[in-house]
């Protein structure tokens, strides 16, 4: 029995109050979701942290990523001669101008001395080799610096390179850049005979193109039900870079890296159903050379003509990607600088791709910048090409320093291939006897 009369006084909760609290809250147990799906997905939470997926090493290493030289090891090679263009073949022109202009893509052009012995020997048709073709014209523009020549060593055989590609017809650059690595990549391998023909396709990525112009993405898929994460990994030779929502590569990329809600269509492995995800890319393995598209241009609805987004874009002359290397973003520790710098662009005037016309700027060892305008070639300022409403394929190379640590890395991943039955030393020796 109470002495004394107890007063209750009505408690006057403000809305924003309850809102404040509710934020410190965490919800146990939601309607869709059952505490068995909450456990289970603290679970996969762990045991995925614990186990992350590796990319698979390659069982022959055909060119060693070591071997990769960036920066100009000849530091007076001279600026090089301009490419005559009697028709519409500026996006050949510009396309091998912009390859020219790679430090480490040249360096390899004239340092492969073994692939150019094995091409020596071959006869009629077979000397039809597109790594040499590229590398003989690269010689003549340098050595006809001041002057200009005819590109007909790749010209005259354009059919090799791609049956649908016409020296009468203006050309998308970035389709003939494609089809270009890829037929010089596919003339290096087949120089190793039919041995090559049985290399799975990891191995088949070392060549010396692809440890210039190759890198891994990683993509990862997180079921939103229970936290299953799925990944898988992407060779890639460029980024192709959505621009309708940026005004400068550096937001463009932030985009892309950015991570993506997917619809409820997405089919979990664990859960199998259908549920609601996200997607995120990283990169798994930088290029030593980064080729970035800018997608100005979109295809028609006959698959050939499409309209030209001219918005003005900033590029800068430095690029920084570490932030969006793997480890960075899972375990938030500072990772390997990857800082690039330009080294050339191709530059598309006009409206649509199949007409208008191709320039490229490039970087020359002396550090000045030259336009190279099919037969004209002068010095200009990368300021006048900062902001452009052209800017098409843009190169980046690898600062030295961030290699040093890339080779590091892929010393790293030799140990771990080297305790396996193929040795890629010995493999690469086998190969090469072949
Ligand atoms: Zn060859
Ligand atoms: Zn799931």
């Amino acid at each position: 029995m109470l002495d004394k009369r107890i007063e209750f006084e009505m408690l006057d909760h403000k809305p924003s109050m309850l809102s404040q609290m509710k934020n410190k809250i965490i919800m146990l147990l939601q309607n869709d979701c059952s505490k068995k799906d909450m456990i289970k997905k603290n679970e996969r939470l762990n045991g995925d942290t614990n186990k992350i997926s590796h990319l698979p090493n390659p069982k022959v290493v055909l060119y060693p990523p070591e071997r990769v030289q960036l920066g100009w090891q000849d530091k007076k090679m001279s600026v090089g001669s301009g490419l005559d263009n009697p028709g519409v073949i500026c996006y050949i022109n510009s396309t091998l101008q912009a390859l020219f202009h790679i430090p480490a893509f040249t360096n390899w052009l004239m340092s492969d001395g073994q692939h150019q012995k094995t091409c020596q020997k071959k006869t009629g048709f077979q000397k039809d080799c597109i790594v040499c073709m590229v590398c003989n014209t690269f010689k003549l523009s340098k050595k006809l610096t001041g002057s200009s020549f005819k590109a007909s060593i790749i010209t005259n055989r354009l059919s090799l390179i791609c049956k649908h590609l016409s020296t009468y017809r203006q050309e998308d650059a970035h389709e003939f850049l494609r089809y270009l690595i890829e037929s010089m990549e596919q003339c290096y391998l087949s120089a190793f005979g039919p041995a090559a023909k049985s290399l799975d396709n990891y191995s088949k990525e070392t060549t010396p193109i692809n440890q210039i112009f190759g890198g891994y993405m990683r993509t990862e898929v997180m079921c939103g039900k229970c936290g299953h994460i799925s990944t898988t990994f992407q060779h890639f030779q460029d980024l192709i870079l959505d621009i309708r929502h940026s005004d400068n590569v550096n937001d463009a990329l932030d985009n892309y890296f950015k991570k993506e809600p997917l619809d409820e269509s997405y089919l979990c492995e664990i859960c199998q159903r259908q549920v609601a995800a996200d997607k995120k890319f990283s990169i798994e393995r930088a290029p030593n050379v980064l080729c970035i598209q800018l997608k100005r241009y979109s295809i028609g609805m006959d698959g050939y003509s499409g309209n030209k987004n001219s918005k003005a874009i900033q590029i800068n002359e430095r690029l920084d990607l570490s932030s969006y290397q793997f480890d960075h973003h899972t375990f938030k520790i500072d990772v390997r600088p990857l800082r690039y710098h330009l080294v050339s662009m191709i530059i598309h005037y006009g409206s649509s791709l199949h007409c208008g016309h191709y320039t490229t700027l490039g970087l020359t060892p002396s550090g000045s910048y030259y336009c190279f305008n099919d037969s004209n070639v002068y010095r200009t300022n990368f300021k006048n090409y900062s902001t452009s409403n052209d800017s098409y394929i843009i190169f980046y190379e690898l600062e030295p320093s961030g290699n040093m640590n890339n080779t590091n890395l892929e010393r790293k991943t030799s140990t771990v291939t080297s305790t396996s039955t193929c040795k890629p030393s010995t493999r690469e020796m086998e190969l090469k006897s072949l």
